[in-house]
């Protein structure tokens, strides 16, 4: 799933955003509140990471104006401060939850998989692929009842294709998923990741069409 961190601390939103990444999040980093909007108008994403105190354009300013859009996002507020002025104006303006800063990076992602699981518009139901399970809000995915341990990316492939089971998914649309902005990408990873899903969950799942890209079929 891909999350909007917005972050003007250089070394917090580093440390945030490789805590994401380890818990199988894409994370792309806006570094102030427009960079944050023009990221919102181009690209979906599950939910946001929202730091309040920012430069050009504050995390309330912006939040008002996404919620003005009619968006449903679910947004995770950081707070500097624990004051309750601040967190009611933060969940009146439309945040769905918030955690003040300094906080553990274990906390914000237990949170925000919450935040996902609750689901705003755009709820992450589970899905199911005959008798396979992926549930995206607790990062499982089960056969026949039984857990099977995937890699971050493998899980964000597998769900990427049970996601649009039927329709076929180039290279380009399941790297952009993969990875994050300025995240290099290893040339052939995309087939690396879809040779050990094929390995755990069986050769037929996943149908390769050469120079296409991939399918599960519904
Ligand atoms: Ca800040």
């Amino acid at each position: 799933m891909r999350i909007l961190l917005v972050e003007d601390d250089a070394l917090l939103g580093d440390g945030i955003k490789a805590g994401l990444k380890q818990a199988g999040f894409a994370a792309d980093w806006a570094q102030d509140g427009h960079a944050a909007k023009l990221a919102l108008e181009a690209e979906d994403y599950a939910a946001m990471v929202l730091d309040l105190g920012l430069p050009r354009l504050s995390g309330m300013e912006l939040l008002k104006w996404l919620r003005g859009r009619g968006s449903k996002l679910p947004v995770l507020i950081l707070t500097a401060r624990d004051t309750v002025a601040d967190r009611v104006a933060g969940l009146d303006t439309g945040a769905d939850d918030y955690l003040i800063k300094p906080f553990d990076l274990d906390e914000l992602t237990a949170r925000l998989r919450a935040l996902l699981r609750r689901g705003g518009g755009q709820a992450a139901p589970v899905l199911r692929h005959g008798n396979l399970e992926l549930d995206p809000a607790a990062h499982q995915v089960r056969r026949q009842g039984q857990p099977i341990e995937l890699s971050a990316r493998e899980f964000t492939l597998l769900h990427e294709l049970l996601l649009h089971a039927g329709r076929v998914q180039s290279r380009e649309q399941l790297e952009q998923r993969l990875y994050g902005w300025g995240e290099e990408v290893e040339s052939n990873s995309v087939e690396v990741h879809i040779h050990h899903l094929r390995k755990k969950l069986g050769a037929e799942l996943i149908r390769t069409l050469r120079g296409v890209g991939y399918v599960i079929d519904k």
